[in-house]
């Protein structure tokens, strides 16, 4: 089987090319979008990512070429029109757990680059410069964790700051058994006692824009936001003005709304036309990075392995484990 790429890095390459002895892989560098998706012409099968474009209309045409089924290399699927993809009767397969340690590890890396303020030290000190003038952080131990989906990154999220002593607050609309020592409470009370807001749920008609003006006005002052999750969760317009007021004390995103005409490429020697993220990146107490948090070799392993594993199960018409649809 013969199996088109899209949105592919090196480090995609790298980790998919041992496979190569068992499938053919086309590499697109491009993402698949309306303009590219004459290049999936022929195949019966894509491998995509997180900013694919999978909308109706986009699988419709691909049925129409023959394509059979859509291997997601990633968990979230909110990119995928479902539906579209089932009247169809192509299916849709994705990667649905690899390494949430990964994602959760990143997490923990924005709430103490922020909190410690580790990038600005690093840039101080190349500068020669040694003061530690506005570098004051805060003990973790002891402050209030609160984990918003409480899945499988939740969930070693939480167990990583239980283990630096903090007090770990919960909300989820399914509860997780594994999770004795967090607290499930009520979103309300979640935002009202909570130090720092972790985002870990999917991104779904329910969770868009979960964090908007009145969840924000709910939150404690000077509350640290942290969203690895999906961009979507936030409406941004609403997280800046809280940014203004300083009812956000902090935020780190390691995701953004409208990451898709930004994320995974060097825009160093352009102009940004995303005001957006222009305020974003002006203020002080933000910590953006560009979708990273699964960006582990043990993770690559693991997305290239199952991705494999769901085509293969594909191409032996075997029961695929990890479909969607
Ligand atoms: P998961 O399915 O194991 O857990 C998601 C949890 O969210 C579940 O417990 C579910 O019940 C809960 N949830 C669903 N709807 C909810 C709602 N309305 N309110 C509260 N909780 C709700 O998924 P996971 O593997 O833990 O991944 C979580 C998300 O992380 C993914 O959906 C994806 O968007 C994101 N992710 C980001 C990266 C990255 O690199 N930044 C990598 C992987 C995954």
């Amino acid at each position: 089987m013969n199996i088109a790429f899209f949105s592919t890095k090196a480090y995609d390459k790298e980790s998919f090319d041992r496979y190569r002895s068992t499938f053919d892989l086309t590499y697109f560098e491009v993402p698949l979008q309306e303009h590219t998706l004459k290049l999936a012409e022929g195949f019966e099968a894509i491998c995509v990512f997180v900013n694919d474009h999978l909308t109706a209309s986009i699988i419709n045409q691909l049925a129409d070429g023959g394509l059979k089924i859509i291997a997601l290399r990633c968990a979230g699927f909110n990119n995928v029109d479902l539906d579209a993809a089932r009247n169809r009767g192509v299916k849709v397969v994705r990667v649905p757990a690899y390494s949430p340690e990964a994602v959760a590890e990143h997490a923990l890396a924005l709430i103490l680059a922020l909190n410690r303020k580790t990038h600005k030290a690093y840039n101080r000190v190349r500068e020669g410069n040694f003061s530690l003038e506005r570098l004051m952080g805060f003990n973790l131990h002891g402050k209030t964790i609160g984990v918003i989906g409480t899945g499988l990154i939740g969930a070693a999220f939480a167990r990583t700051m239980q283990a630096l002593g903090c007090r770990l607050l919960a909300y989820d609309v399914v509860e997780n058994p594994d999770l004795p020592l967090a607290e499930y409470v009520k979103m309300e009370e979640l935002l009202g006692q909570s130090d720092v807001i972790s985002l870990h749920c999917p991104l779904t008609e329910a969770t868009k824009y979960l964090i908007r003006e009145e969840t924000i006005a709910a939150m404690k002052d000077g509350v640290m936001l942290i969203n690895t999750s999906r961009g979507g969760l936030i409406h941004t317009k609403d997280v800046i003005e809280g940014l203004k007021t300083g009812k956000i004390g902090y935020l780190g995103i390691d995701v953004y709304e409208q990451e898709e005409h930004l994320f995974f490429r060097d825009w160093s020697e352009q102009i940004i036309q995303d005001d957006l993220i222009g305020r974003l990146m002006s203020f002080p107490n933000v910590l953006i990075t560009a979708h990273q948090a699964f960006l582990t070799q043990e993770a690559l392993q693991q997305i290239a392995s199952v991705t494999i594993q769901n085509l293969q199960e594909y191409a032996e018409g075997r029961h695929l484990k990890n479909q969607l649809n």
